[in-house]
Parts: C-alpha cells; structure tokens; sequence
C-alpha cells in the first residue's frame, strides 16, 4: 500500500514554531516513505479563525519549501460529507440528541455518562449530536512511543459529533476526511494523542481500518506550556525561514553539520528527507526547545 500523509492545520492564526515540527514531521516522514504530503485546512469552527490565516499558512509552507500533493482540501467545504454520516446515525440509532449542558456535565463530574441516551430529543430543542460508544479505544499503538492509553472515562464517552451550535466536531471531521483522502498514517503533534482514542472508535464504527499514528513531541514554551495559538506563540518568519527551519529540525532530533546549515532551504528539507528516521526522535513527549537559531 503505498503512503499518504498529511498535515492539517486550524487556520485559528499563522504557524508557530510547534505547527512548523508537525508539518516538517509529517512531510520528512511521507516523503522518506516514498509517499504523498497533502495538506487539508481545518476551517470547521470560524468564530476561532483568524481572517487570511489559511493562505498565510499556505505562504508559509511555501517559503519552507514544503510542497503538497494534490489540491488543498478546506473542511468548510466538506459539512455535505459530515452531515450525511451524522443522518446515518441518527437514522439508526446509533447517534442521538443531547440538551445537557457543559455546566451539567461539569456538576456530574466532567464527563457525560449518557443521560440524554434513551430520551428520543428530536432536532427543536437546540441540541447537540453525541455518537453511542460501541467501540470504546482504551489502548493504541504508537510508532514511537508504544502503547498508550487512554483514561477510561474519556473512551467510554458518547462524545459529541455536532455541536449544539451547529458545528461538527472535530473528531468526526478528522477521520471522515482522513479516511475520503485515503491517509495511511498520521503525524501530528503530541497534545492530540488522547483524541486518538476516539478516531479510532470511529474507524471501528465506520468498519474501517484505521491509520497508524505516530505523535511529535510538544514543544514547551519557557513556563512549560504548549506552543499554541491561544497562548500566542509567536509566527515564525516567512521572509527569513532558515533559522526556525533549523531549530525545529534540531527539535526533530535531526544532528546537522555546518555544512547542511549553510546549505538552501531546498537542499536542508531534501537532506532531511533522505536521513529521517523515527528513532532520531526524543522518547520524551513534552520538550522545551533550544532556539538557537530562530528569535521565537
Ligand atoms: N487541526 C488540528 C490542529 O491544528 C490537527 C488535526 C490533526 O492533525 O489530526 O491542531
């Protein structure tokens, strides 16, 4: 079978350093494989974007000289092939109308425990989907770190499919269109192992085999937290791309000579192509990065 992966950006803002390591690791990892690189923008919940973020994001691929395959996809074009699934739920059953509140939730515990699951709501009464847990996912295999597991209250979950202000969740998004453009593997970053459980319980769900997975490590900013957009890690450079390039190889464990640094940019992502290997990865999920070269 031959290989397709793909990098998946929210445009909730321009990439950062921690988005840079996942699309690098996901295009080292395709392009060593023989494979394809598609990139699919995660534009499902538009009050958290950023107005130009995708084609900020799109620029910067560019100027790192990561180049997809195919077309880009944009989810917010693909609610015909998220709604039809949920309608195939819902039509058997196997989905259903929720009213209970976050607060609710919170005040039972944190984690919804099927109340709503017998109540037959219909659609007026302002409700979210959730999916009935058939295939609840406690364990899976990671291609760097082993097995994982996942905390049983969250695999046992209904969770929610389409929220109750209409947007569908990014769950189900993820694996439909994972499974449309036919990905064989998943590289990602580390802050999205636990949803992992759940797409897998979908691809059982759907009679699907699921891709395999391997998570990055999360980069830490100096406090210890995640580089994120809502922390606003700061957007790496598009005009000058070498130094954040070289930080965030560095970061995927690749050892560089001075040699490949004085190199082009097109060059350091081709030698990096030809020299990734999963093993140069830290066994750590979390690390705070070295910059060396980049100001981030
Ligand atoms: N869109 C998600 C994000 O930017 C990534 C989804 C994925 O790689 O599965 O965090």
């Amino acid at each position: 079978m031959s290989y397709i992966g793909r990098f998946a950006p929210s445009p909730s803002g321009p990439l950062h350093f921690g988005s840079l390591v996942a699309a690098l690791g996901s295009y080292f990892q395709a392009k060593a494989n023989n494979g394809k690189w598609l990139v699919r923008i995660e534009d499902l919940d538009p009050p958290r974007e950023m107005p130009g973020a995708s084609s900020l994001i799109l620029n910067t691929l560019d100027a790192y000289q990561l180049h997809w395959d195919g077309e880009v996809v944009y989810q917010s074009q693909r609610h015909g092939l998220y709604q039809e699934q949920i309608d195939a739920w819902l039509a058997s059953g196997q989905a259903y109308y929720c009213q209970c509140t976050r607060k609710q939730i919170k005040a039972s515990g944190g984690f919804y425990t099927g109340t709503c699951r017998d109540l037959g709501l219909n659609n007026s009464s302002h409700c979210a989907i959730r999916l009935k847990m058939t295939h609840p996912v406690y364990h899976f295999d990671d291609r760097k770190h082993g097995q994982l597991t996942i905390p049983k209250a969250l695999a046992d979950e209904d969770f929610i499919i389409k929220r109750r202000d209409g947007l569908y969740a990014y769950n189900l998004a993820v694996v439909l269109d994972d499974i449309d453009q036919g990905i064989t593997e998943v590289v990602r970053g580390a802050d999205l192992i636990e949803p992992t459980g759940r797409q897998i319980s979908l691809y059982n769900m759907l009679g699907q085999t699921p891709v395999s997975y391997l998570h990055l490590p999360l980069a830490l900013d100096s406090n210890g937290h995640k580089l994120s957009k809502q922390n606003h890690a700061p957007a790496i450079d598009n005009s000058n791309p070498k130094p954040a390039l070289l930080d965030a190889m560095r970061f995927l464990g690749f050892a560089m000579s001075t040699d490949i640094e004085q190199s082009d940019i097109s060059e350091i992502i081709a030698w990096g192509v030809k020299t990734w290997q999963i093993k140069q990865l830290s066994d750590s999920i979390e690390i705070t990065p070295r910059f060396s070269n980049s100001s981030l």
